[in-house]
């Protein structure tokens, strides 16, 4: 068995999962806000998340009987923003307001456990890939879409990263060059057409109403032309999206993920006709559902702790 954590911008959740990837026992902690000021390892949340982890994994063991402790071997830790996992290091998030965080070192010294970190999409892409929606397929891709969009690349049966562990940044692609200003810059970026943040967003823009996500939209889909309006343009800014993802890797399978996904057909039926009439030139791939759903980052993470207590073990032998 092994600790899975996922340190996502509102909620860390920690999972001990058993080796057919189930949840034996599970905690939720709300992530502790960034305090104001410039964004070091000092300043941001950066030492209070790694206590907050720290203290819902001790939780979590101690609550369990100790045969099922004792059989906990490593820990897995999906982490938002620019990761190091080799090095174990949270590199960057704006959101969490950290930067150069020590992760790996110190959460091993709490747990006295293997401790293994890596990006939160890249994760939830490995789990989808190995385990999950897109298994077997050697060219894949795996959409994330939440608060923000990305993208895990599967192509001829390898992980594809950037120079210096990158993953696809699709969120940052540009699909309305007069649209809304994003966060890293530029105008018109996908995810600010087509996050569930986004969604949800414009949503209360249009209507001077509130709502409290993106789900809230698709409840309304049948009855609020407003809100098909908002979700159709989302929808085909997410094609325009996927287009450029098409023509560039070829895959033969994309998975949509993320808390968007939980939409389920109503995101994946019109997607599918967007697509279509924009790629069909290079060949259109199914689009299906992720698997794990808001699971997969901590079931990728718990792949990894599986990879690094197997490690651990032969070390050991
Ligand atoms: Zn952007």
């Amino acid at each position: 068995m092994v600790l899975a954590v996922d340190i996502g911008g509102t909620t860390i959740k920690a999972e001990i999962v058993d080796p057919a990837l189930d949840a034996v026992r599970r905690a939720d902690v709300p992530t502790p806000v960034p305090r104001p000021g410039p964004t070091t390892e000092a300043a941001g949340s950066g030492p209070a998340i790694v206590d907050a982890v720290i203290g819902a994994s001790r939780d979590l063991l101690g609550d369990s009987a100790a045969e099922q402790r004792s059989r906990v071997r490593a820990a897995g830790v999906a982490v938002p923003g620019l990761v190091d996992a080799e090095r174990g290091i949270a590199r960057f998030s704006a959101n969490l307001g950290w930067r150069d965080l020590p992760l790996a070192g110190p959460l091993r010294t709490g747990l006295g456990l293997p401790v293994v970190i890596g990006h939160d999409v890249r994760l939830a892409g490995e789990a989808e890939w190995r385990r999950g929606a897109g298994r077997g397929c050697d060219h894949l891709l795996v959409i994330v879409i939440g608060t923000g969009i990305a993208a895990t690349v599967v192509s001829g049966g390898r992980t594809i990263s950037g120079a210096a562990g990158q993953i696809a940044e699709l969120g940052h692609v540009v699909v309305s060059p007069d649209g809304p200003r994003c966060g890293c810059g530029a105008r018109g970026c996908l995810e600010t057409i087509a996050s569930a943040t986004a969604i949800a967003r414009e949503y209360a823009r249009r209507t001077g109403g509130e709502v409290a996500g993106a789900a809230d939209v698709v409840a309304l889909l049948h009855t609020d032309p407003a809100a098909a309006a908002v979700w159709q343009e989302a929808v085909d800014a997410l094609a325009d999206g996927i287009r450029t993802a098409v023509a560039m890797f070829t895959p033969n399978r994309i998975v949509i993920g993320g808390g968007l996904a939980l939409a389920g057909e109503a995101l994946l039926e019109p997607l599918r006709r967007a697509v279509k009439v924009r790629a069909e030139v290079f060949g259109v791939p199914p689009i299906v559902g992720a698997a794990f759903g808001a699971r997969a980052g901590l079931v990728g993470a718990a792949l990894a702790a599986q990879q690094a207590a197997a490690r651990a073990g032969s070390a050991d032998g």
